[in-house]
């Protein structure tokens, strides 16, 4: 066969036909350059190029288009002339477009393989019986290393294999690693053959995590696979391909086996067919994450970097202070800012970890590994070198894994809920000694009561659960740190993958019966946009804390026999309905099918308590941040609903009545005061009955009406929008005031008991059975979760969520309430 050489495009001079047979680079650019109409096969004519110039200007498919110098350099071409040579049409003549087409289907079907792998891996091996009795076209040489190339035929396609010199990373230690990244970073080789020595997989797949972070195209060649058999071991390599998105083809390259289905899964890879093929991304955990979002958006700003490289994997590379990946930068015009971009995050990841940045990556790829091997490999005789899996034998046993979750689980609870008790305490009697103060110094008004009631009412009311929140945090923190939560999450996963979900949504999920808001925020630490879409809509029905005070009001007054029985079944058809969701959820929305991935097992580490404490506050200042801001402007609106209008006109003369009472001498000045004291309550009654919030009640009543309600739960419902706490102090106010001027004024408890309904077809009747406190806690539980839960969720994840959201939760209270009302009347 004649030598026909590929060219870059960027060879061709001005007025030279070229037809490109491989257009190499990456992602974006790759994409971009197809879509301008550079694929195989089509004819490129240069309309100028100049030594100097820079864009070039080219004519394809009747269009002009200019492409950057290093763009064209990624486009190979063969010349005309050599597409003439090929198809043996003398020179001379027109040249037929078809018998181009066919020179350049020859040209583009060459696939370039460069083999990497560690040392003894076995790629010679599987080199040399690859090229087998193929002609040597050339050997070339590096700095001090070689690879050799050969080429083979096989059905179409003609490989041309590398043979790259063994390393176990791709780091720039030594001239070997060097070599083997300039080769795929230069050569582009269009598939990389991972040769892992099947009986070291962990040290193997440490080379594999770099390549992923490379975002190329890989494909694993798993050598050694008769070490692997003759051991008792249990590995599902292909559940590792399809977590990993890369093939994964056993091979025994010394007898010569698999190198068939090797080949044929490159050229399945090679044409875009293989179903597994995917790029994932190592999670290195939020701090690091965070680091290498802030220098990718430098990078981005470089094309002629990101057409050639991941711009994940240059911020990796600066994270690890690689020199060589710096040095490769200069010259850009944002270099600078780039320096000082990298050099902040090191300094701030540094600090926090107490390690060089280098290592924190390094151990964060073997907790991938970890991660990925647990799921996949099992040792059925116990190796007794590897210590460190002691521990997380214990901590993931399939038995004893549940009881010591359980327990972290319920020892968080529980200091969550003593331990902040006692500030919480000192907290509220600060903000009540904070409100008296205020009532008593400032004067009378419209000012005073936005101050006392709407502002230190409603986001005072938050703060109190500040400690609570933080010792949560604190908690939360430090089994992320120590590195046991990625174990709780793995030890959840099969459960819930049940209900379609998975293990990280588990610890979002648990975190909601404390507060829904930091569990929304908590849904970052999943991969998956979905997996997080569908934990965060289903985490309002997790019980929170704000809504404890409303069961407990409603239980101690209706259910005295079995309180902790209903509030228990309360919890638990919270629990039940996000599962009915997700479940459903899953099928109606989210239908795709799983992918599987890896979780990683991090390393343990012992937690500093400076570290907690800092992720403690960390994670506690984004909560005040956002509370601060929405129970701010939520108390104020629903206040002044509450507060205007205040000309409203009274069905009684309260103001004369109380004169001629104060007037009154023959009550005792007790009595009278009683009475005053009445008359003031049932006032604020009415008045609040007439201002704006009163009259959205009644305005929803035909809505609640079926639910067994009155207008005044309907108001409780409506203040219940801000947070849930407020539900108990609005009923306070509501039922407060409406007794019998004869009856003394109870407990809110007592003055429920005796609440009659004022209007409508249930006139007379008693407002609440337990039928109806029933429904209404399992309205309170299901409904709209609160302004602060729908404001995260419209930050975590999008408005039209929030509002879905928002609608879901309410009709689904609705209904409920609803059913439980309309069959539980029929029953009793
Ligand atoms: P390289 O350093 O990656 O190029 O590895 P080599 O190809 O030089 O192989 C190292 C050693 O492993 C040689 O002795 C091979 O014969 C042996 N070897 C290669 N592949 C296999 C295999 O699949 N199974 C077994 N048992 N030995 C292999
Ligand atoms: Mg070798």
């Amino acid at each position: 066969m004649t030598m026909i050489k590929n060219i870059p495009l960027s060879e061709l001079k001005t007025g030279e036909e070229g037809i490109i047979t491989k257009v190499l680079g990456h992602g974006a650019f790759r994409k971009r350059i197809t879509e301008m109409g550079f694929v195989k096969g089509k004819k490129v004519t240069v309309i100028k190029n100049a030594p100097l110039q820079d864009p070039v200007e080219y004519e394809i498919m009747n269009y002009n288009v200019s492409l950057r110098r290093t763009e064209a350099r990624m486009v190979e071409v063969i010349a005309v002339e050599d597409a003439n040579t090929l198809s043996k049409v003398p020179f001379g003549g027109t040249i037929d477009e078809e018998i181009l087409k066919v020179s350049a289907q020859q040209r583009g079907n060459e696939i370039n393989i460069a083999l990497v792998g560690n040392p003894n891996s076995g790629k010679t091996t599987l080199y040399n019986f690859a090229s087998g009795s193929q002609e040597r076209v050339g050997n070339y040489s590096g700095v001090t290393v070689d690879a050799k190339e050969a080429t083979m035929k096989r059905g179409s396609y003609n490989f041309r294999i590398v043979d790259l010199p063994g390393t176990y990373s791709i780091t720039e230690y030594s001239p070997e690693e060097l070599y083997v990244r300039m080769h795929i970073t230069d050569k582009m080789p269009d598939i990389v053959v991972n040769v892992i020595d099947a009986s070291n997989l962990e040290r193997n797949l440490f080379l594999t995590t770099q390549l992923i972070d490379m975002n190329i195209k890989v494909v694993i060649a798993l050598n050694m696979f008769d070490e692997l058999e003759k051991r008792d071991v249990k590995f599902d390599y292909e559940a590792l391909g399809k977590m990993i998105g890369i093939p994964i083809v056993p091979t025994v390259a010394s007898k010569g086996k698999g190198i068939d289905e090797l080949l044929d899964r490159l050229i399945e890879v090679y044409e875009d067919r293989d179903p597994i093929v995917r790029h994932i991304h190592i999670n290195y955990g939020s701090e690091i994450e965070a680091a290498i979002a802030s220098i990718q958006k430098e990078i981005r700003a470089n094309p002629e970097i990101t057409d050639k490289l991941s711009s994940r994997y240059v911020a990796i590379k600066l994270l690890e202070t690689d020199k060589t990946t710096l040095s490769q930068l200069q010259g850009l015009s944002n270099i600078n800012k780039i320096q000082s971009v990298v050099n902040k995050a090191i300094e701030t990841l540094e600090k926090e970890y107490a390690e060089k940045s280098e290592t924190i990556i390094t151990d964060a790829k073997y907790g991938f590994i970890d991660g990925a091997l647990k799921e996949t490999f099992v040792e059925r005789i116990k190796d007794k070198r590897i210590n460190k899996r002691e521990l997380d034998d214990i901590l993931t046993n399939r038995i004893l894994g549940f009881p010591i979750f359980l327990f972290f689980m319920w020892l968080m609870f529980q200091a969550t809920f003593t331990l902040g008790s006692y500030p919480m305490e000192l907290i509220d009697s600060g903000v009540g000694a904070l409100s008296s103060f205020l009532q008593t110094t400032m004067p009378e008004g419209p000012l005073r009561a936005l101050i006392v009631d709407g502002i230190m009412g409603g986001v005072g009311g938050v703060i109190i659960f500040l400690p609570n929140i933080l010792i949560l945090f604190f908690f939360i923190s430090l089994m992320e740190d120590s590195g046991y939560m990625a174990r709780a999450s793995f030890i959840m996963d099969k459960l819930m993958h049940k209900i379609g979900l998975h293990g990280k949504s588990f610890i979002p999920l648990v975190m909601g019966f404390g507060c829904n808001v930091p569990a929304i925020m908590a849904t970052r630490t999943l991969d998956n946009k979905k997996d997080r879409i569908l934990t965060m809509i289903i985490t309002p029905f997790m019980s929170c804390s704000a809504r404890l005070p409303v069961y407990v009001l409603l239980i101690s007054a209706f259910f005295p026999q079995n309180q902790g029985l209903v509030l228990f079944s309360i919890y638990l058809i919270g629990i039940i309905l996000a599962i009915l969701v997700a479940m459903v959820m899953k099928r109606v929305v989210f239908s795709k099918k799983d992918v599987p991935f890896v979780m990683e097992l991090p390393p343990y580490r012992i937690p500093t308590l400076k570290n907690t404490t800092i992720h403690m506050w960390h994670k506690g200042v984004q909560y005040l941040k956002k509370m601060g801001n929405v129970i701010l402007v939520a108390s104020i609106l629903i206040w002044a609903l509450g507060y205007f209008p205040r000309n409203v006109n009274y069905s009684v003369d309260y103001n004369t009545q109380i004169k001629s009472l104060q007037t009154n001498n023959q009550l005792s000045s007790d009595e009278k005061e009683q009475q005053i004291n009445h008359l003031e309550v049932t006032q604020e009654a009415e008045r609040q009955e007439k201002s704006y919030i009163g009259q959205l009640g009644h305005a929803i009543e035909p809505v609640i009406e079926p639910l067994g309600y009155d207008w005044k739960m309907g108001v409780s419902i409506l203040t219940g929008l801000a947070a849930k706490e407020i539900v108990v102090s609005t009923m306070g106010i509501l039922y407060q005031a409406d007794l019998h001027a004869d009856e003394t004024s109870g407990t809110l408890k007592d003055n429920l008991i005796k609440q009659e309904h004022t209007s409508g077809v249930l006139k007379g009747q008693r407002v609440f059975t337990p039928l109806v406190a029933f429904g209404f806690m399992l309205f309170v539980l299901i409904y709209f979760p609160c302004v602060a839960v729908i404001a995260a969720i419209k930050k975590e994840s999008s408005l039209n969520w929030a509002i879905f959201t928002m609608v879901y939760t309410t009709l689904i209270a609705w209904v409920v309430a609803f059913l439980t009302y309309q069959i539980g009347s029929l029953i009793s």
